[in-house]
């Protein structure tokens, strides 16, 4: 059985004050859905410790893959980790158009992330024209493989996987709770090709892409999809509630 797991992601939203407010008006969450919050770096650390006495995991939006070194700017998965982060979104299609973010560097952060005890929360996701010419599981099987490249089985634990149409990112427009379905069925294909089944069984896989307390329980209604990863509707305490809610 996989644990649902729904994940906010902030994106550049919040200050420490807007955090903190948010997180007070949260409930403590029930032990049958994993949830996090993807805060920006800089509202982290003030959320540790009120997010830990909600039962929520904290988590962040990005991370570089070098332990240290002379990388004007960037955060290290030591840092994350000591400051309480469970999880990190690593190759969201935002950092991959806007930041250079390639398959390359995506697996090199996520075996870095994982050498420090996080979880990365790996996005992949087509777009519109490579929806419409049928090659949806062609680009996002090779997202998977680019990424999982040279990790261990065992490691598949502790990684989630978030399909994430870049059609459907914060544009109101989601793909069927079918058809995210196929397209995540097809990605644990491709993890058990790689693996093998038995370890393609156990990873979550979340849908992401405009998901809202209405069309959360379609999406959690299906064989494949294990959760959801939430932009807009994971913004304010009344919404993410009833997204953590419907994924029980
Ligand atoms: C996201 O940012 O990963 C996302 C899915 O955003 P939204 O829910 O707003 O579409």
């Amino acid at each position: 059985m996989r644990k649902p797991i729904i994940a906010g992601n902030w994106k550049m939203f919040k200050t420490i004050a807007e955090a903190d407010s948010f997180v007070q008006h949260l409930p403590v969450v029930e032990q049958e859905v994993d949830v996090v919050v993807c805060a920006p770096f800089t509202a982290l650390f003030s959320l540790t410790e009120p997010l830990r006495a909600k039962n929520i995991a904290l988590g962040a939006q990005n991370v570089h893959w070098e332990s240290e070194g002379a990388f004007t700017g960037e955060v290290s998965p030591g840092m994350l980790a000591e400051i309480g982060v469970k999880y990190v979104i690593i190759g969201h299609s935002e950092r991959r158009a806007y930041f250079n973010e390639t398959d390359e560097t995506v697996n090199r952060k996520v075996r870095s992330a994982l050498d420090a005890r996080l979880m990365p929360i790996v996005c992949v996701g087509e777009n519109l024209s490579v929806r419409e010419a049928g090659q949806t599981s062609t680009i996002v099987n090779g997202q998977i493989t680019a990424a999982l490249s040279e990790l261990s089985a065992e490691q598949l634990n502790q990684i989630v996987i978030a399909y994430e149409p870049i059609w459907a990112i914060g544009t109101g427009q989601t793909a069927t709770a079918e058809e995210a379905n196929e397209v995540i069925k097809a990605i644990r294909g491709c993890i058990a090709e790689q693996f093998g089944s038995q370890w393609a069984e156990q990873v979550r896989i979340q849908y992401g892409g405009s998901v809202n307390p209405q069309n959360i329980q379609g999406f959690m209604s299906q064989s494949d999809i294990d959760g959801a990863l939430v932009g807009g509707a994971s913004l304010t305490p009344d919404s993410f509630i009833a997204l953590v809610k419907g994924a029980a």
